[in-house]
């Protein structure tokens, strides 16, 4: 009998995961949380855990070295794992570093790279500890794992979410999607005459957006200056959508945004329409931006109320009632979560 095939796009890489998830017993007391948030939470005594979460990079699927710095790649690498320890609301402290490298690369190269790793663990204040460096057949691959800390009930999950509570977005969004195709066009028309110089000082802000990310650490500092824990959290990696989505199915609620609350930076919109994109598409859909998304209980609203890089963009609602996007002509579409498909 011929055995079954299952092609991984069928399921994608959530539905791979919810796969291999079902298989996975948890065995110690001290796994508070293992598999299904934006890092795993661990018992540290004392009242206090724990968060480690850890991203893998791939050359030719995460990013392109024909137009990525090598610096600025090592700077994103770390960022992206911040960014999920700032999801869970805690602060990070370690990170472990491994790299598998082709022949390709040189040790100018490398360290091209640790001078990014550096700069990010100096600007997150976490201590590089360790990590394992190998051969790669082809290409270069970048794998972190970091290390937060925070109080137990200071730790934010993605099922906390309750009915009436405000969803939270900080920053703007969709402007690393529009980067990324910038980005690529100059690619596209640099190998079709290499001596055309891109011009790339019209985009500097989108471009950095995609090569540079900085995880929100800025925000948790200030949250807990206000003394605001959110409900739920969770950081926009796959795009606003998904992560509505994830945040919905942990917390087994529905959600209700407004198109007009959507933020969105004008480099992006110009860009978006200059490319023929919806900019709300790419707002909904666009990933690596590395904002937060979050929801807080209505008490809190007047403490971040006048922030000036937190959006309110809608409010949480029953389950039943979907997630929807009210339009700026005042007609509720629903949420699609396209998200970010690498398979
Ligand atoms: P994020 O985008 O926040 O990094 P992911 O979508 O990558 O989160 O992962 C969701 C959850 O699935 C996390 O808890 C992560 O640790 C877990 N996960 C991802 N891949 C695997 C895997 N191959 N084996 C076990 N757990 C995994
Ligand atoms: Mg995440």
């Amino acid at each position: 009998m011929e055995e079954k095939r299952t092609e991984i796009g069928d399921l994608g890489e959530f539905g791979l995961i919810d796969r291999l998830n079902k298989n996975i017993k948890v065995k110690h007391q001290s796994t508070i949380k293992g598999i299904g948030d934006d890092a795993a939470v661990l018992d540290a005594g004392s009242g206090k855990v724990k968060v480690v979460t850890t991203d893998l990079l791939m050359e030719g699927v995460h990013f392109d070295l024909s137009y990525a710095p090598l610096q600025h790649l090592g700077f994103k690498a770390v960022a992206v794992n911040v960014s999920d320890v700032a999801a869970m609301n805690a602060i990070p402290k370690q990170i472990t570093v491994s790299i598998a490298l082709s022949n390709r690369f040189s040790v100018e190269a490398v360290e091209a790279l640790y001078k990014g790793i550096n700069a990010a663990a100096e600007q997150y204040h976490v201590d590089v500890i360790g990590g394992d460096t190998t051969s790669s057949r082809s290409g270069l691959a970048i794998s972190i794992t970091a290390i937060g800390e925070a109080k137990i009930d200071q730790v934010v999950y993605r099922s906390g979410a309750k009915v009436n509570d405000i969803i939270c977005a900080t920053g703007d969004l969709g402007g690393a999607l529009i980067g990324l195709q910038v980005l690529e066009r100059e690619k596209q028309v640099y190998l079709a005459n290499p001596d055309m110089k891109p011009d790339l000082e019209k985009y500097a802000y989108i471009t950095g957006r995609q090569l540079k990310p900085d995880a929100r650490m800025d925000i948790i500092h200030e949250l807990r200056d206000l003394e605001v824990i959110p409900t739920s959290m969770i950081d926009i990696s796959d795009g606003l959508a998904s992560e509505l989505f994830h945040i919905c199915k942990a917390s087994n609620v529905g959600v209700l945004i407004y198109e007009d609350k959507l933020p969105i930076d004008k480099q992006t919109f110009d860009t978006a329409v200059e490319f023929g994109l919806d900019p709300i598409t790419c707002v909904l859909n666009g990933g690596e931006d590395y904002e937060l998304l979050f929801t807080i209980s209505q008490e809190d609203f007047s403490k971040l109320e006048k922030h000036p890089d937190i959006h309110f963009i809608g409010h949480v609602t029953n389950a039943d009632e979907g997630k929807y996007m009210v339009t700026k002509s005042e007609t509720a579409v629903e949420l699609k979560a396209q998200g970010w498909k690498h398979f």
